[in-house]
């Protein structure tokens, strides 16, 4: 059975150096439970270049380049105008191993201030134009914003530009899903499906259409039940796996076969 992490962080300095073991350790884990292929996701210029570094360097690695929407308060709008810049280059100079743009969006759950909040979407639209540019699906970090979210897709795809991609670590209720199924996104969900206590939450998880569903860690964030306390890695993500092929009641075999298969798809891995 094969898995694919469709997005994990594992490449940035930040993090790789809070692991007890190596990279390489990790990637040989991954690679013992049936993860060959895994997404690189970034969230600053820096960590959009690791991870194009890293996918150079790791058969196994895929790129995603993006400004997360906390860099808007963390380094300011006017920073992240000119951060942003910096990722175009990189998809110049690259080779197939860049394949998306994200993590990029819009969240309003730790950002409640108006002028932020339209920083962010003005940043966002910037991300889904290079999308666009690019043909290149993107991956959508949402939270508590998916009115304004829906909005400006739906602008997109009036003007019959074709908005596609994964909403990653989705841990919204039915309203929120079904307006992502309305407009062909992906669901990703992860290590929150675990251990999270909103039945509304799995209700959700439990309709998503198979040929929407996505697999992530988010590592080394939101570790699966029952390794809570432990540092993230690729490998867990056959743990949420297992938890959403009980609760789907759905074989294991067959969320291997159809995440796998979508993710080869939306990302053309
Ligand atoms: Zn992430």
């Amino acid at each position: 059975m094969q898995f694919i992490d469709t997005h994990c962080h594992i490449h940035d300095s930040e993090f790789s150096k809070k692991y007890a073991q190596s990279v390489e350790d990790i990637i040989k884990n991954a690679k013992n439970v049936g993860i060959n292929k895994y997404i690189c996701v970034g969230t600053s210029a820096v960590s959009s270049k690791q991870a194009v570094e890293f996918s150079n360097k790791y058969s196994g690695a895929y790129a995603s380049l993006a400004l997360h929407p906390h860099e808007i308060s963390d380094i300011g709008a006017e920073k992240c105008n000119t951060e942003f810049l910096k990722l175009e280059p990189l998809i110049k100079a690259s080779n197939k191993k860049i394949i998306a743009i994200g993590e990029c969006g819009l969240d309003y759950f730790y950002h409640p201030q108006t002028d932020v909040q339209q920083a962010q979407q003005v940043l966002f639209r910037s991300h889904i134009d290079l999308a666009l540019k690019y043909d290149l699906p993107l991956i959508f970090h949402i939270r508590d914003a998916f009115d304004d979210f829906f909005k400006i897709l739906d602008e997109y795809n009036l003007k019959g530009l074709k908005v596609k991609g994964v909403v990653h670590s989705f841990s919204a209720h039915m309203p929120q899903l079904v307006g992502c199924l309305d407009r062909g996104l992906y669901i990703g969900l992860n290590g929150i499906m675990t251990f999270t206590r909103d039945q509304l939450q799995l209700d959700a998880a439990k309709a998503v259409p198979l040929d929407k569903l996505l697999l992530e860690t988010d590592a080394p964030f939101l570790t699966p039940k029952p390794f809570r306390g432990m540092m993230c890695e690729l490998k867990h993500v056959v743990n949420t796996a297992e938890f959403l092929s009980n609760l789907r009641n759905e074989s294991l075999n067959k969320i291997s076969e159809f995440t796998s298969t979508n993710a080869i798809n939306l990302f053309s891995l």
